[in-house]
């Protein structure tokens, strides 16, 4: 009898340790379940009795670009579409470039340079860059006796009487100005004004007994000979040309008011006006005085400056 107890004993405690095993290995019951990881969108689950647990990873999303979409990098998932290239238009010096990545596509436009002038350097009309030098004026590393406002200085012409004898005195620019108009010089849209007060003088002898005739015409530092009309029309006005800008620009001269034309104490005077009528800022206008015995007659004092202009004559810049 004891010994069919002892069996049984053995007997039962093997299936118990049995049913242990097979719950161990076969069954959640003691809490052992076997999960699988967690994915991006599931969370831990058991491969027995698909219990869950924790929650899902979610979606780690890499930055979509220009040329990739956005997925998830640890599962693959799409989530957005490339952005594209976001271009920025071609210029000059650069190509069409994307802001975001920098990728460029074609070449520069290249600069669109125009000719230069006696103002400015060779110009973008795109971006304004410029390169080279303005043209050369006309009078550059000419030298001529200049005259400077205030200033006298000795002048040679001919004597009234006869233009085969000399007569010496000063010429001075006595005023300088620069307006938009008055009633004398009238104003004209754009332009300006560039008004001189020339005074000469005579005191010697010569002139004393053979009076003097003076001589002046208009020049350009730029193109040297402006055209200046010989007559001038019913308003007073003589044309001529001014190179500014590229442009050849009408402008206008006009003699203003005699303020002398007198002896005073055996000296010979005489004062006046001269205006020049040009664009706004125009600083090439000579006024050239020259001995008259240098024009052939007197309808033609308007001399171009290239037949005048040499070392004798006397050269105010009206800028
Ligand atoms: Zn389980
Ligand atoms: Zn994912
Ligand atoms: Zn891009
Ligand atoms: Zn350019």
């Amino acid at each position: 009898m004891k010994r069919i107890l002892l069996w049984s004993g053995v007997v039962i405690g093997a299936a118990a340790i049995g049913v242990l095993i097979y719950l161990i290995r076969s069954t959640c019951v003691f809490g052992n379940h076997v999960f699988t990881p967690a994915t991006c969108t599931e969370p831990m689950v058991c491969t027995r009795c698909g219990e869950q647990e924790g929650e899902p990873l979610g979606h780690v999303f890499g930055e979509a670009t220009c040329t990739e979409p956005s997925v998830c990098l640890r599962c693959g998932e799409h989530h957005a579409d490339p952005l594209g290239h976001e271009w920025l238009p071609a210029t000059c010096t650069d190509p069409e470039t994307c802001a975001r990545c920098g990728i460029t596509n074609g070449e520069p436009l290249g600069h669109v340079m125009t000719d230069p002038n006696f103002q400015v350097r060779s110009t973008c009309t795109r971006c304004g860059y410029t390169a080279g030098d303005p043209l050369t004026p006309a009078l550059t590393g000419r030298t001529f006796r200049e005259l400077q406002i205030g200033e006298p200085a000795p002048y040679t012409t001919a004597s009234y009487e006869d233009r085969d004898v000399d007569v010496t005195g000063s010429a001075e620019i006595t005023d300088y100005r620069v307006i938009d108009g008055d009633e004398t010089f009238p104003a004209r849209e754009g332009y300006e004004w560039h008004i001189a007060t020339i005074r000469l003088v005579f005191d010697g002898e010569d002139a004393q007994s053979h009076g003097a005739q003076s001589a002046y015409t208009f020049g350009d530092y730029y193109i040297l000979d402006n055209a200046v009309a010989g007559r001038e029309g019913e308003d007073g006005m003589r044309t001529f040309a001014a190179d500014w800008y590229g442009m050849r620009v009408q402008c206008w001269q006009k003699t203003g008011a005699t303020l002398e034309n007198d002896w005073v104490d055996r000296e010979l005077h005489f004062t006046w006006e001269e205006g020049v009528l040009v664009p706004k800022g125009y600083d090439g206008v000579l006024l050239i005085l020259y001995h008259f015995g240098k024009a052939a007659d007197a309808t033609r004092l308007y001399l171009p400056a290239s037949e005048v202009l040499d070392e004798d004559a006397l050269v105010f810049r009206m800028k």
